[in-house]
């Protein structure tokens, strides 16, 4: 006999049951995603409202209508080809597939991905045994894809619009997808599909072009040399890896090519490829391999550097042609550079005022017919070495001749004497240095008893600059105060001004 408790019990759990799949009901009818249960034949068992508005059906009239037969004729091929698949179960209990449909009640083609599962053989057993009617139900899912679809779409109208290949890459190493209609264009080569991709970039040609060392964390400078076969294992060798593990090798893998075009002109073209892992639950499922013409770039690179060692060595020829190697100043070619950068200075403002100093040694062929040229020599080297110990800051000395001195000097007011100051400190300097000269063999050695010591003398005329006046004709006024110089009897210097008496030097 059954207890009234045990009946009360039993009648509980049946309510709460019942409660329990009312529950289960409102939830599937409330889900966003597409449910269904059919049969072998795709006869529709149970729905909820997200697959009854699909199909254009109420919840009660969608029960006994075919799911598969709201599909076109182009996608119920493809649902067929699927649910055949599970129901042979020799793949699987499980398949994912897009096939479309268009819902009566809208104007857009719905991108669907379904899934279709089916209940465990145990299961199944104990349906059959229960009910025949349980016999073979497949339980079906629906996601609305048409979102990503039609993003990915645009993403692929944008890509087309960019100068640039892009490929698929299977687990194999070979290309899965040819994505843009560039991709053929850069490596020269049509029909890449299938193709392994050691295959498609091994025709490497020998260059001495080096490849751009840019500053992006890339390996791009790794360049590959002649006969060098690359065939991308260590890129393969990643697929089916954690994300990590191409991480780690990632600068290692190679990345730019020179091509050997197959075109009349043979030109050769710099490859650049970007691999980008498809990464599915951390694992890298392919790699994407997006693929730049870097020629342009290369070319550019190499011209530039090319035109910097053309300036490096005509600066370098420059520095040396400017400066006069015997006494350390600069030649009559930095003249008017130099001279220019003072007086406009000058004439803008930047400069107060300005002195120009000639100097010229007297005499100087007696000292060139005594004692010879190199002693000659070294007397102008001495006149070089007092000019820079006494030069101010901001002056520019010129060797302008043979014995023939310029020296320019920017100074802080009209009425200061720095141009004669200057110039006495010069003559002062070179007149008190003497020199030993060995008369047999024409060298400066050690002085000695057997030698002769002797001195040079310098004149010199200063005068100060006028705003707007050229250098040509700074020099013809300043060397007229040498002329004067040396007309009074030499070995003084001459002075357009005379702001100062006494000059103490
Ligand atoms: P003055 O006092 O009037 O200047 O008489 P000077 O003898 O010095 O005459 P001038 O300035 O005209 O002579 C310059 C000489 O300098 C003529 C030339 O042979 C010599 N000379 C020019 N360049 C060099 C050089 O680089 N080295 C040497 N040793 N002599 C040079
Ligand atoms: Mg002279």
């Amino acid at each position: 006999m059954v207890s009234t408790n045990a009946l009360l019990a039993s009648q509980n759990m049946l309510a709460l049951l019942e409660k329990a799949n009312h529950h289960t009901e409102t939830i599937l009818d409330e889900l966003p995603s597409i449910f269904a249960i059919i049969t072998e034949e795709g006869e529709i068992i149970r729905a909820n409202q997200a697959c009854c508005s699909l199909i254009g059906e109420s919840t009660d009239s969608v029960l006994k209508k075919n799911l598969i037969s709201a599909l076109d004729q182009e996608n119920q091929a493809t649902f067929h080809y699927f649910f055949n698949k599970i129901k042979t179960e020799k793949l699987t209990r499980e398949v994912n597939f897009r096939a479309d449909i268009h819902p009566p009640i809208s104007h857009k083609t719905k991108k669907i991905i379904w899934n279709i599962s089916t209940p465990s053989k145990n299961q199944r057993t104990k349906n059959r045994f229960d009910n025949d009617a349980y016999k073979a139900l497949y339980y079906i899912t629906g996601e609305d894809c048409s979102s990503i679809y039609d993003s990915e779409t645009k993403l692929l109208g944008i890509f087309e619009c960019l100068p640039l290949g892009i490929i698929m890459l299977d687990n194999s190493g070979h290309i899965e997808e040819v994505l843009t209609h560039h991709t053929s264009v850069i490596i020269g080569k049509s029909s890449l599909k299938n193709k392994h991709i050691s295959d498609v970039f091994s025709s490497l040609h020998p260059s001495t072009i080096e490849s751009p060392t840019s500053n992006s964390s890339t390996a791009s400078s790794i360049v590959h040399s002649y006969g060098e076969k690359n065939d991308f294992s260590d890129l393969i060798s990643c697929i089916n890896q954690p994300l990590i593990f191409f991480n780690k090798i990632e600068k290692k893998i190679k990345n730019t090519f020179n091509l050997k075009s197959e075109d009349k002109n043979h030109k050769s073209k710099w490859i650049r490829l970007h691999y980008q892992p498809i990464v599915k639950n951390n694992v890298i499922e392919k790699f994407m391999i997006i693929i730049k013409d870097d020629t342009e770039s290369v070319t550019l690179q190499n011209e530039k550097k090319r035109i910097n060692e053309i300036e490096r060595h005509s600066k370098a020829l420059y520095e040396s042609a400017i400066r006069d190697p015997l006494t350390g100043l600069y030649t009559r070619l930095y003249m008017e550079d130099g001279f220019n950068m003072l007086l406009n200075g000058f004439d803008f403002g930047s400069i107060n005022a300005i002195d120009l100093v000639i100097f010229d040694i007297d005499d100087f062929k007696t000292i060139n017919d005594s004692y010879g040229h190199t002693i000659g020599d070294h007397a102008i080297s001495i006149v070089g070495k007092q000019i820079l110990s006494h030069s101010i800051s901001g002056s520019i000395a010129i060797r302008y001749g043979g014995d023939e001195f310029l020296v320019m000097l920017p100074k802080e007011n009209t009425h200061e004497p720095a141009g004669k100051h200057f110039a006495e400190k010069v003559k002062c300097g070179v007149e008190n240095i003497k020199f030993g000269v060995n008369l047999n063999n024409n060298h400066i050695s050690k002085i000695d008893e057997k030698q002769t010591l002797t001195s040079i003398s310098l004149s010199g005329g200063v005068i100060s600059c006028q705003k707007g006046e050229n250098i040509m004709a700074l020099i013809a006024r300043a060397d007229q105060y040498l002329y004067q110089a040396k007309k009074l009897g030499k070995n003084r210097i001459n002075c357009e001004y005379d702001y100062t008496k006494n000059i103490t030097v």
